[in-house]
């Protein structure tokens, strides 16, 4: 149909070269427009505590809903929204349209969740992102320490030197700080020691890769360990199965995040999520709570 044409001729190779071009312009021009269109909108993926099974964490992920290509998500156009300088606005969307939800979740007595934001390295490294942080805490009635960002290890290598004094600034409003994707972005050790971050969200190439024989689980007893010795929380990230739920929980991850507790919800899911009793994986955390 015309939606996934329009999105699959940007992604793989057409022989039209014209046609290719034409739509590709229709697509940014469309992008372009998306932001006053309010075509964005965010889901919400819970990070559940490995310990009480309790939510901790919603991390926001932007979808964009657009009449003709349909519901896009951000691997389609997060980096393109980049290479077309309009990353920093959308961000500064993602930003404010996610501390307005998290206030609105406050009034409903949810007050113990925090939620985290994705940063690209525009946002990090070009933007004014301090202000737009601190305007949208102000404008919503939140402080530092109610929300999260998260980073690409590869966008903190681009610029490391900048990136420490970036993220410094952000920490001191309070402000937790992660690195996502993590083990995939070929950081040195060397900067992972002075990185002022909180948290590392393990990759979930290397989750899904521990009960699969091989050296999967290794490296994610590594990645852990590392985390623990820097003084600094883990997140795993892609939890499926309640096998990987087990062992990340043996190893001593603290935050768990993935499909077998929920995927990204929308704003209305997500409430029904914090209010629910429902959890059919908190039998397996409690299933084994004497070894803590
Ligand atoms: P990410 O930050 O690593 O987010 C996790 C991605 O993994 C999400 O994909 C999520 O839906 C998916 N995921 C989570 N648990 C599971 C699981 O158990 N199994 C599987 N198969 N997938 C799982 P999504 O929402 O498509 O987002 C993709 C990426 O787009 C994100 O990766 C993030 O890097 C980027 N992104 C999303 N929202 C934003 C945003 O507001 N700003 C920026 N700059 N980037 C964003
Ligand atoms: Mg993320
Ligand atoms: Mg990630
Ligand atoms: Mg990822």
């Amino acid at each position: 149909d015309a939606k996934s044409d329009g999105i699959g001729k940007l992604r793989f190779y057409h022989p039209s070269l014209k046609d290719t071009m034409q739509e590709r312009i229709a697509f940014e021009s469309a992008l372009k427009e998306a932001l006053a269109n309010r075509e964005f909108f965010l889901c919400y993926q819970p990070q559940v505590s490995a310990t009480s099974g309790n939510t901790v964490c919603l991390e926001a992920l932007i979808r964009w809903q657009h009449p003709l290509y349909g519901l896009v998500m951000p691997d389609k156009f997060i980096q393109l929204a980049e290479t077309m300088g309009i990353i920093a606005s959308i961000g500064a969307w993602v930003i404010d349209a996610s501390c307005e939800q998290l206030s609105n979740w406050r009034a409903m007595g949810f007050t113990d969740v925090r939620v985290a934001i994705n940063l690209s390295a525009q946002q990090l490294l070009v933007s004014d992102l301090e202000e737009t942080v601190t305007s949208a805490l102000q404008r919503h009635r939140l402080c530092g320490g109610d929300i999260e960002l998260e980073i690409t290890e590869s966008v903190l290598m681009r610029d490391p030197e900048r990136a420490i004094e970036r993220l410094g600034a952000l920490q001191k409003l309070g402000i937790r700080l992660s690195i996502d994707d993590f083990g995939t972005g070929y950081s040195s050790l060397g900067y992972l020691r002075i990185l002022p971050v909180n948290a590392f969200k393990l990759d979930r190439s290397f989750v899904w890769d521990m009960d699969t024989g091989g050296k999967g689980l290794e490296i994610c007893a590594t990645a852990i360990g590392l985390a623990k010795k820097l003084g600094l929380e883990i997140v795993a990230e892609g939890v499926e199965t309640k096998e990987q739920l087990t062992q990340l929980r043996h190893l001593g991850c603290d935050l768990l995040q993935g499909y077998l507790f929920a995927k990204p919800l929308s704003v209305e899911a997500t409430s029904l999520f914090l209010t629910s009793s429902h959890r059919p994986w908190q039998s397996a955390i409690h299933a084994d709570a004497g070894f803590d």
